[in-house]
């Protein structure tokens, strides 16, 4: 396939400018971007699942794209949450947030999130964080006041460019009362004297500790230097974050810029804002307790990266049961592939597949350079699957006649010319476009981080696991009634057995009746098949 499609131009959407613009990265061949990370103090949720998957797949597709990627992405480790967390727990702060960043990375990983190359932690960094604190001091855009450091937006007049804002909206939504010892109410805090009883720093201005939003301006900095390639974040971050971020970087340094920024969508059960007041809130460890972690990847890619996702038990059914048909395809191709294996099969592969090959890696290529479209990514594997399984049920056929037919020689060996009348496709072409078709396939599944750690038939064997969890049956309890439903179905009470697949069907498993017995597999729950 040497004429394969090159990628075309990459396009990002820039929330700075509002627009789609091609993406030059600033040295040729290396991109470095950074993004936003969580406040260790307890489980992370759906919404951060949501975020990293995103910039994940962006991540993934850079390197695929042959950029070498800087990728920093930071752990806020000292916060009001976390110090009124770790004293009710009567720990101390330190190991409260160790905890919750060893758990973040243990959810990272389940949903095949690359780590970083930088995983930068706030209380690393004080000093240089004190030392951005002075540059902007220095440059006249902040003051102190009883300890704290205040950045004055007033002296700052492109305040807001990024979110657009006009700057008396800001107070709309403050529900705090307003601190009368800040110059302007919205002045915010690069500095905080410490309180009684919480961890703090020496500083040039008392003992204290950071403001939230100088952390990201001052590793950025350190890590990426004043000019960088991408900034990324839920759009919630937007305003205050991003904006006091760049204000930031640029009173203390005015050549600072974020060439890109990009900003995921928020994550809305059943239609409505997830919130912990309204206890629909999901952590991702509650969602992979009953849902295998690459439906929920592949549940979060399914809408696209700018948009917001809605999650509810029904959509999540939806990608277990996407995921599923995807391993179960390229498990059965990998079985009747392993016989063929080592023998070398020298015919080309067929135009048919050939074509279909070539114009899903175009699409692929179009899709992902295009805002990465995972969308009409996902859904544009459907006609490879389809093709795998075409070609698998042919061959299967093909090699009962092949069977037959040899069976038939023997016994009358005059009659060869009957073999003239041969089908289109001999099983080599077959094997050669199930190559082709699972190495498709497989390679553009492994580029969006969606081929499972394990073993398909591993991975398989998980999602029914979850499947039966979801359903409330042990592996025996199921074994019974598939039983029962034998025993109805020889004594011809089709009521019953029909009644057994319908209840089972409802609760997301499907039936199926194979020569060698009745196999199950896991279903949407609308989804009943008819099999009896
Ligand atoms: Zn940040």
């Amino acid at each position: 396939m040497a004429e394969r499609k090159t990628p075309p131009q990459l396009e990002l959407f820039n929330s700075m400018t509002k627009k789609k613009e091609p993406f030059q990265p600033r040295v040729e061949g290396k991109v470095s971007m950074y993004v936003c990370g969580v406040t260790p103090y307890d489980f992370s949720h759906i919404g951060h699942a949501r975020a990293y998957v995103a910039f994940d797949v962006f991540y993934r597709y850079l390197k695929y794209l042959g950029y070498e990627v800087e990728y920093v992405r930071n752990f806020t480790d000292i916060d009001d949450k976390i110090i009124r967390r770790a004293n009710e727990a009567g720990e101390t702060v330190t190991s409260l947030s160790s905890r919750f960043i060893n758990e973040f990375l243990l959810d990272m990983a389940e949903l095949q999130c690359l780590p970083p190359t930088c995983e930068p932690r706030v209380t690393e960094h004080i000093e240089h964080i004190i030392e951005l604190i002075t540059k902007i001091m220095d440059n006249g855009k902040a003051y102190a006041m009883e300890g704290d450091v205040y950045f004055s937006v007033d002296n700052y007049p492109e305040y807001l460019c990024l979110s657009g804002r006009k700057l008396d909206h800001n107070l709309a939504g403050v529900r705090v009362a307003v601190d009368t010892r800040k110059r302007n109410p919205a002045d915010f805090a690069l500095w905080k004297a410490a309180k009684e009883g919480e961890p703090f720093w020496e500083s040039p201005w008392g003992r204290g500790r950071p403001g939230w939003h100088i952390e990201c301006s001052a590793m950025s900095a350190h890590y990426l230097g004043h000019v960088f390639d991408v900034h990324g974040g839920g759009k919630d971050l937007i305003f205050p974050h991003h904006e006091n971020e760049l204000a930031q970087s640029r009173a203390a340094y005015p050549e600072s810029e974020v060439k890109t920024w990009m900003h995921n969508g928020f994550v809305n059960k059943d239609d409505q804002k997830m919130s912990k007041s309204d206890n629909n809130f999901f952590t991702i460890r509650d969602i992979i307790a009953l849902y295998h972690p690459m439906a929920l990847r592949f549940f979060l890619m399914r809408t696209h990266y700018r948009s917001d996702v809605n999650h509810s038990d029904s959509a999540m059914e939806i990608a277990s049961d996407r995921v599923y048909y995807i391993y179960q395809t390229l498990y059965d191709c990998e079985e009747v592939l392993s016989k063929y294996r080592e023998e070398a099969v020298s015919v080309p592969i067929p135009a048919e597949e050939k074509k279909l090959i070539d114009s899903h890696h175009s699409d692929f290529l179009d899709f992902m350079s295009d805002d990465l479209k995972t969308t009409d990514v996902l859904d544009g594997f459907m006609d490879l699957l389809k093709a795998i399984n075409s070609n698998l049920n042919d061959l299967k056929k093909l090699e009962q006649k092949i069977e037959q037919q040899q069976k038939k020689q023997q016994q009358k060996k005059k009659q060869q010319q009957k073999q003239q009348q041969q089908p289109q496709k001999q099983p080599e072409d077959h094997i050669q476009a199930l190559i082709a078709l699972e190495t498709e396939m497989k390679d553009k599944l492994s580029i969006l981080g969606l081929m499972p750690p394990s073993s398909l038939a591993e991975v398989l064997k998980q999602l029914k696991e979850k499947a039966l969890k979801r359903a409330g049956y042990t592996e025996e309890q199921l074994q019974e009634l598939i039983d029962q439903r034998t025993a109805a179905r020889k004594n011809k009470q089709f009521d019953v057995s029909d009644g057994i697949r319908k209840k089972l069907a409802a609760l997301g498993i499907a039936l199926m009746d194979e020569p060698t017995g009745t196999v199950w597999r896991p279903c949407g729950q609308s989804d009943l098949r008819n099999h009896d």
